[in-house]
């Protein structure tokens, strides 16, 4: 996994591109996380972006032991989407690459110009991941069923913006059996 700052995906899929439904694109709220889903055949990129709040409950730099381990759990974790994502078997679609953004850098970047409602005296962070898989039977990506949300209660409401031949959609997942259909 290589670092990586803001994608591609944000700027494809940036506010000005998707219906106006009280998204919080790009946004950081604690409870709220975004998946972004890009399907160019055979090429299907995933995108997580959440604050670590929801995923490992701090946002500071891991101070502690048991920080530590569990900053080194999600780092793992999220190595291995199928822990996450869960992919149509028939659309055989084969991991190529996947990136981590560090989302303790932001921090120290941005601490100078923060612009968000967040009062500045605590720490904030965000972690972007980042999945891009080839299928060579994309037409049967149909669905993604998201043990994520079960993995991550934190995640209390994820907003996913598509991309698909059949144009852009979105769709709000708010409880953690829900699977996704893919338009
Ligand atoms: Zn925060």
């Amino acid at each position: 996994m290589k670092l990586i700052r803001k994608t591609s995906l944000l700027l494809l899929l940036g506010t000005g591109l998707l219906p106006q439904v009280g998204l919080t694109a790009g946004v950081h709220q604690h409870g709220v996380a975004q998946l972004d889903v890009v399907i160019e055949p055979p090429a299907l990129t995933l995108a997580l972006h959440s604050p670590l709040a929801n995923l490992i409950g701090f946002e500071h730099p891991p101070a502690t032991a048991e920080e530590q381990a569990l900053w080194a759990e999600l780092q793992e974790h999220m190595q291995q989407p199928e822990l996450q994502l869960l992919l149509p078997q028939a659309a055989d679609c084969s991991l190529q690459s996947s990136d981590m953004n560090d989302p303790f850098a932001h921090h120290a970047q941005h601490s100078h110009t923060h612009e968000d409602e967040h009062d500045d005296d605590h720490d904030h962070a965000d972690l972007t991941v980042e999945y891009h898989f080839h299928c060579t039977r994309s037409e049967y990506l149909k669905h993604l069923d998201l043990p994520l949300l079960q993995n991550y209660p934190g995640i209390e409401k994820l907003e996913v913006r598509m991309l698909t031949p059949s144009g852009q959609h979105l769709q709000i997942l708010q409880t953690p059996d829900q699977r996704l259909t893919l338009p």
